[in-house]
Parts: structure tokens; sequence; C-alpha cells
């Protein structure tokens, strides 16, 4: 069995060693965990996810009649905040997730960084994602890195002009630094591939698995005065933990999805098995969920 998730984590130690634009990274501050994604299909190969990001404003949502533009319907005020992660009491403010099997199968074909990499084998697209998520990492810990602007100023989207050939230059820099080739030997493998040279393929994931920490929802405990001619609306959430620990990790293993005609049959089967992974170990360091309209605020995708 190989776990994954380990592999990468040994790696980002050594990247962060070699590479001086990361090295203000300290590898102690990340947790490396693994979500489900098919290959092949539409989605993002890994994503930066950051804890350090304060509540946001008080605000609530609201229902307008279509004719009168009156409101209706509200919720009550709220907060967003991000979860905590302590790992053996350490607080951890960066998470990066990566979509297995789809990472593991992941080619230079039609990507945007395939500029950058003619001639090169197509492993080293997935080293490319790999430092493309450690580039997120906001070096004075606020968010997601901002990218400056060729102006001066500072651009709102995470991924400024010069964000891929940075980290295309980055990963050229790892490579040249002649570290140990095992290190990143894991690369080159497809996920089929590292089933049949390892036996399975396994990795960190949070105990509520597919479910992962995110930014929640906080009803103000004191509500503002509000025209009591408007109905007040209780927001849905899923129960999620505001705070994980390492007892909330446990490692599992990734299968290769079905084949179609399979999934039809199987379709009533367990939610778990939708995702095609075995449970083998509980709190292997050592509980999660969330709206998902938060994460496209509070995390960058790959
Ligand atoms: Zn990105």
């Amino acid at each position: 069995m190989i776990n994954y998730t380990d592999r990468v984590t040994d790696l980002v130690r050594d990247i962060v060693a070699r590479v001086p634009a990361l090295a203000d990274l300290n590898p102690d501050d990340l947790l490396v965990f693994a979500r489900y994604g098919r290959s092949g299909a539409a989605g993002a190969y890994a994503t930066c996810h950051c804890l350090t990001l304060p509540p946001t404003e008080p605000g609530y949502y609201y229902w307008c009649d279509r004719q009168s533009g009156r409101v209706t319907r509200r919720s009550p005020w709220f907060v967003t905040k991000s979860p905590k992660v302590f790992l053996h009491g350490r607080p951890i403010p960066y998470l990066i997730s990566f979509v297995l099997p789809r990472f593991c199968d992941q080619t230079l074909d039609l990507s945007r960084k395939r500029r950058f990499y003619h001639g090169e084998p197509v492993w080293i697209a997935k080293l490319d994602t790999i430092v493309h998520e450690l580039y997120h990492i906001d070096p004075a810990r606020a968010g997601i890195r901002k990218i400056e602007r060729q102006s001066g100023g500072q651009s709102a989207a995470a991924h400024g002009r010069c964000f891929f050939e940075r980290v295309a230059g980055m990963v050229r820099q790892y490579l040249d630094s002649r570290p140990d080739p095992e290190r990143y030997a894991f690369l080159r493998d497809g996920f089929a591939e590292l089933g049949e040279r390892y036996g399975s393929v396994a990795a960190t994931t949070f105990r509520t698995f597919p479910s992962f920490p995110q930014r929640y929802i906080e009803t103000l405990e004191t509500q503002p005065p509000w025209a009591p001619a408007v109905s007040i609306q209780p927001i849905k959430q899923p129960h999620a933990p505001k705070v994980y620990t390492e007892r909330d990790l446990e490692t599992r293993v990734f299968l290769e999805p079905q084949p179609l005609h399979a999934q039809a049959a199987t379709r009533c089967q367990a939610f778990s098995h939708a995702y095609r992974t075995l449970l083998v170990a509980q709190s292997r360091h050592g509980t999660a969920a969330a709206p998902a309209q938060w994460a496209s605020q509070r995390t960058r995708e790959s």
C-alpha cells in the first residue's frame, strides 16, 4: 500500500527546502488530505484551503416580492467563520486537498501549463500542481496569496498574469537543485499503475469523508430589530464540527471508479460506496462539512 498524502507531504518538505520563493512556508503549518474525484471528469486536481480568515461582517439572506420589490422573508443575521484545525495542539492555518484518483492521472494535455513544459514528461503536471498550491499560501498567513498587477496594485484574481509562469519557474528550480528522484518517483505513475505497484492507494481523509473543514454559518446571538411584517426563515445547514484535531483524521483506500454499467447496478448501495473508498484506519495521527457556496471565496483550486 502507498499512502499518497504521506508521499505528497514528504515531497512538500523537500520542495520548500529547495525553492527560495517558498522558504517562508513552514510545512508543519500544512495538512495534506485527499478528496474523491474521478479521473477524466471536470473538476479540480487540488485545492488550497485557508483557515486564517477572520469572520465576515454580519449579514442576512432576504427574499423580495417580484412585483413590489418588498422584502417578504429574511434569514436571521449571521456571520461566516473558518473552522479550526489542530494537530497535536498546533494550529494548522492551511490545508491542501488532492483529488484522487484524478490527480494521479493528470497530464499536460489541454492544460494551461502545457506551454511551459515542451518536451517534458507528463507527470511534471503533478509536480506543477503541488508547487501551484504551495504558492497560493500567503507568506503573511492572511488568506490566499494576492498577486500584484503589473501596474503595482494587487489583483483580485488569485492567478495573476504571471502566476503560472512563476510556478513553472519554481518547478524547474526544484528539479535543477538535484533532489533525490525517489522523493518524486511516485508522481510518475497513474492511479492504475500505483495500484499494480503497491497493491492499493491510501490517503489521509477527514472522518466525515467526503466532507472536510469548510467555512460555516453562525447565527448572531443578538439579532438587530426588524419590521415584524417580515417573516424569518431559519438557515438550514449541515451539522459540522467547528474544531478538528488529529482524532478526526483517518486513512482511507481509494479505489478505481466502477464502469458505468456497474454503477447503475449498485446505485442503491451505501453512500460511501459511490466514492469508491474503504476505511482502513481511524485516527491515524491521532469530523466535518459546510455550505459549498463559501468554498470558492476561501480556496483556490487547480
Ligand atoms: Zn490556483
